[in-house]
C-alpha cells in the first residue's frame, strides 16, 4: 500500500489516500470523499505530515481520462498560494464540470491558417511585429498605442507566427459579449472563428472546448479570465488585451486579477505574453518603464486618423433657467451632426433613470432594505433598482416616511433621463440607449452594432459597455455627461480608472477620415485627470499618480491585502474584527490599518468592516497573513474575506 494526496475540486486542501495502485500525479481518481465518491487528482505531495495509517481511506478507481498537464498543477499550486485561496477551489477553475461525460459528436475547432496579412503595415507597426517575432521563452511585452492605431492586427501576427510553430494561443478579452466586433476581425485574417471560453457556453460546448484545449485541437482560445485556467497541452503566447480593464480582477470566490495570474501562466509556460493597451495601467506602465516589460509604442492612428478635438465644458457656469443635464454647447454640437448623418454617443456610466428618490416634504431618502445603497429609479420598469444586491420594489405612490402622495422626486441623472431629455430636444432624431438592462445577448450587441454600422442610429446614449474596441467611421461626436463621477469615492485607483475610461470613450469619436470631437461636461475642471483628458496628455496623468503612489507607498510600490469581515449580527461581526486586529502580529515594516466600517457598509443584509494591510513590495505579505490568520478561529455566522492585491475597496 502506498499514500497518495488526491485534490478535489473543493473549498478545501489535498487529502491523503491509501491505493495499491500505480498512480501518477494529475491523474483523475474516484475515491470516497464524505458520504459519497468524488472525482479528485492525484496531487504533489506537500508535506512530511502524515496521518497514521489506519485513519486512510482506500482510493476506488482510476478514471479513463487523460492526466491534468503538469503545468496546470503548477498554475493551480501558484494562485491558490498567492490569492490564499483554498487548493481545490483553484482546482474547481480548471476542471471540466463534466469529467467522465464522453461526447458523442464533439465540436470540431478548425485550424486557423497563419497564411499572411492583407494589411500595409506602417513602419512602426512593422517594427512592434519584429520585436515580438523575435521574443524567445518567458517575457512580458506591453504593446502601447492610442485608440486606432491598429494594436489587434499587430498582434494578430505574432498569434499567426505562434501557429507555424504548432502552438497554442490563448488571449483574454475582459468582456466576451462585446468581442463581436473582434471574433470578425479574427476571422477575417484567419480563416476559421477561434475556440471561446466564457459563461454562456452550454455544458456540451464547455466538455468539448476544455477537451479540445487539452488535446491541442483548440489552437487559438478567445475567453475571459476563468480560460486562464484550462488545461493547455502546448502554450506558445498570452495575450491579454485592453490589459488595464477592471474586470480582469475577479471579485467573488477565488479572488484573483486574472492579468497579473497571466503573467505567471506564461512564465509556467515559459512562453511570452503581451500585454495591449491604449491606456495601461499604472503597475503595467511602471514595469515597462523601468525596463522589466519591453515597451512597444504604437503612437499614431493607422492610416493617419487624427485624435478627437477635446474641450472642457465648464458646468459651474451654467445660466439659470430649467436645468439640462446636457448642455447648450452639447445640444448645438449634436445638432450640427444630425443634418450631415453623423453619429454622436453620449456617456455616463450610470443605468437606470435616477440614482436617488427623495422625499420633498420630509427629505427621506429611499434606500435598500439590504444594503447601505440608495435605491436606483428605473422609470422603464416603474421600478426601484438596488444595483449592489438586485432587489426591486415598485415606485410607491406615496413616501414610506411622511406618507404625503405624490412628493417623491428623482434626483440625478442616469442614461434613461439622458435619453428622455434628448428626445425632447431632438425629436426626429433616431436613439438608442445602450445599457446591461438593454443587452443582454451577444446576439443583441451584434445587432446594435450592425444598426450603427448601417446608419440606422444618430444618438447612442449609453454607459461604459459602449467604451470598448469598437470603430464606428461615422461617429463623429463623444459627450460626457458627468467627467467627475468616477472621481468620488476616493478609492486607491478612483483617478486611474477615470482616466482610462474616458480616454477610451473620448477614442472613440472620429476613429476615420472624419475629425472627431469630445466634449466634458464637468463641475471640477481645475481636475489634474480632467485636465490631463482635456489636453490628451496621458504622459502628465501617468507622472503624477507615479509620484503619488510612491510618496505614498501604495501600488506598485507598495504592497496590500484587504480583510473583510461581514456576518448579519451587527455587535458580533464588529468584535470579530476588532480581535482580528488585536492578535496581527507586529513587524516593523508591516501597517495594519483599521478596523473601519467598510465603505458599503452592509451588504445583502450583512454588516461589514475592513482591515488594510499595508507591505513594502519586497515582502511576503503572504507568509505574514498566515502568521496572523492560520491559529483564527472565527464566529460561523461570521465571514472573512481576504483580498490579496485588493482592486475595489468597496
Ligand atoms: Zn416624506
Ligand atoms: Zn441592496
Amino acid at each position: 500500500m502506498q499514500r497518495v494526496f488526491i485534490l478535489f475540486p473543493v473549498a478545501l486542501g489535498a487529502y491523503e489516500y491509501l491505493t495499491d495502485l500505480k498512480l501518477q500525479v494529475g491523474q483523475f481518481v474516484l475515491a470516497p470523499f464524505g458520504k459519497k465518491k468524488t472525482v479528485g487528482i492525484v496531487w504533489p505531495e506537500k508535506s512530511d505530515d502524515h496521518f497514521p495509517e489506519n485513519k486512510l481511506k482506500k482510493i476506488d478507481s482510476v478514471l479513463p481520462e487523460p492526466a491534468l498537464p503538469e503545468q496546470t498543477i503548477r498554475f493551480v499550486n501558484w494562485v491558490a498560494g498567492y490569492t490564499l485561496a483554498p487548493l481545490g477551489a483553484v482546482l474547481k477553475m480548471a476542471l471540466n464540470p463534466q469529467m467522465g461525460k464522453i461526447s458523442r459528436n464533439p465540436l470540431i475547432f478548425l485550424p486557423p491558417n497563419p497564411g499572411h496579412t492583407q494589411i500595409d503595415f506602417s513602419s512602426v507597426q512593422l517594427k512592434a511585429v519584429k520585436a515580438m517575432h523575435n521574443l524567445s521563452g518567458f517575457k512580458v511585452a506591453l504593446l502601447d498605442g492610442v485608440t486606432g492605431s491598429g494594436k489587434t492586427e499587430v498582434y494578430f501576427e505574432e498569434i499567426a507566427h505562434i501557429l507555424e510553430q504548432k502552438k497554442q494561443v490563448l488571449v483574454l478579452l475582459p468582456e466576451i459579449i462585446l468581442t463581436t466586433a473582434w471574433l470578425k476581425r479574427f476571422e477575417k485574417r484567419f480563416g476559421v472563428a477561434p475556440a471561446l471560453w466564457h459563461s454562456s457556453l452550454t455544458p456540451k460546448q464547455r466538455r468539448d472546448t476544455w477537451e479540445a484545449v487539452r488535446n491541442g485541437s483548440a489552437q487559438v482560445l478567445v475567453g475571459a479570465r476563468s480560460a486562464l485556467f484550462l488545461p493547455f497541452l502546448n502554450l506558445g503566447l498570452i495575450v491579454v488585451d485592453e490589459e488595464h480593464d477592471p474586470s480582469f480582477k475577479q471579485e467573488e470566490g477565488v479572488l484573483y486579477q486574472a492579468r497579473d495570474m497571466a503573467i505567471v501562466r506564461a512564465k509556467i509556460a515559459d512562453c511570452p505574453i503581451v500585454l495591449a493597451s491604449a491606456t495601461p495601467s499604472l503597475e503595467t506602465y511602471v514595469h515597462a518603464k523601468e525596463g522589466d516589460y519591453l515597451h512597444l509604442q504604437l503612437p499614431e492612428r493607422y492610416r493617419g486618423a487624427e485624435l478627437p478635438e477635446t474641450r472642457i465644458i465648464d458646468m459651474r457656469q451654467k445660466e439659470k433657467g430649467p436645468v439640462h443635464f446636457v448642455s447648450k454647447e452639447l445640444q448645438e454640437a449634436l445638432a450640427e451632426r444630425l443634418p450631415k448623418k453623423e453619429q454622436s454617443l453620449l456617456f455616463l456610466n450610470r443605468r437606470g433613470y435616477a440614482p436617488l428618490m427623495l422625499c420633498r416634504a420630509c427629505g427621506h431618502r429611499l434606500q435598500c432594505p439590504h444594503c447601505s445603497a440608495w435605491l436606483v429609479t428605473h422609470k422603464e420598469t416603474h421600478q426601484l433598482q438596488c444595483h449592489h444586491c438586485g432587489h426591486t420594489m415598485p415606485i410607491p405612490t406615496e413616501c414610506p416616511q411622511c406618507h404625503e402622495k405624490g412628493t417623491l422626486v428623482a434626483c440625478g441623472p442616469g442614461v434613461e433621463r439622458v435619453a428622455e431629455e434628448i428626445r425632447t430636444l431632438f425629436p426626429n432624431a433616431r436613439i438608442a440607449q445602450i445599457t446591461s438592462d438593454t443587452l443582454t445577448h451577444p446576439q443583441d450587441f451584434a445587432q446594435l452594432i450592425q444598426q450603427i454600422e448601417s446608419g440606422e442610429l444618430d444618438i447612442l446614449i449609453g454607459t461604459q459597455i459602449l467604451a470598448k474596441g469598437h470603430h464606428f467611421k461615422n461617429l463623429t461626436l463623444v459627450g460626457v455627461i458627468d467627467a467627475d463621477m468616477g472621481l468620488a469615492g476616493g478609492d486607491l485607483r478612483a483617478g486611474e480608472r477615470t482616466f482610462q475610461l474616458l480616454q477610451q470613450v473620448m477614442g472613440r469619436a472620429g476613429r476615420e477620415e472624419k475629425k472627431g470631437m469630445a466634449l466634458l461636461q464637468s463641475y471640477n475642471p481645475e481636475n489634474l485627470i480632467i485636465h490631463a483628458l482635456s489636453q490628451n496628455d496621458r504622459t502628465c496623468f501617468l507622472t503624477e499618480e507615479k509620484m503619488t503612489r510612491k510618496l505614498l507607498h501604495m501600488p506598485p510600490f507598495g504592497r496590500l491585502a484587504s480583510i473583510i469581515v461581514s456576518g448579519r449580527n451587527q455587535v458580533i461581526t464588529w468584535q470579530t474584527i476588532q480581535q482580528l486586529a488585536i492578535k496581527a502580529p507586529v513587524k516593523p515594516d508591516i501597517e495594519i490599518l483599521g478596523p473601519v466600517v467598510a465603505p458599503i457598509a452592509k451588504l445583502r443584509g450583512k454588516f461589514r468592516y475592513r482591515l488594510l494591510v499595508k507591505a513594502p513590495k519586497e515582502a511576503k505579505i503572504q507568509n505574514y497573513l498566515h502568521l496572523w490568520l492560520d491559529s483564527i478561529k472565527i464566529p460561523a455566522s461570521v465571514d472573512m474575506r481576504i483580498d490579496v492585491d485588493p482592486y475595489s475597496f468597496f
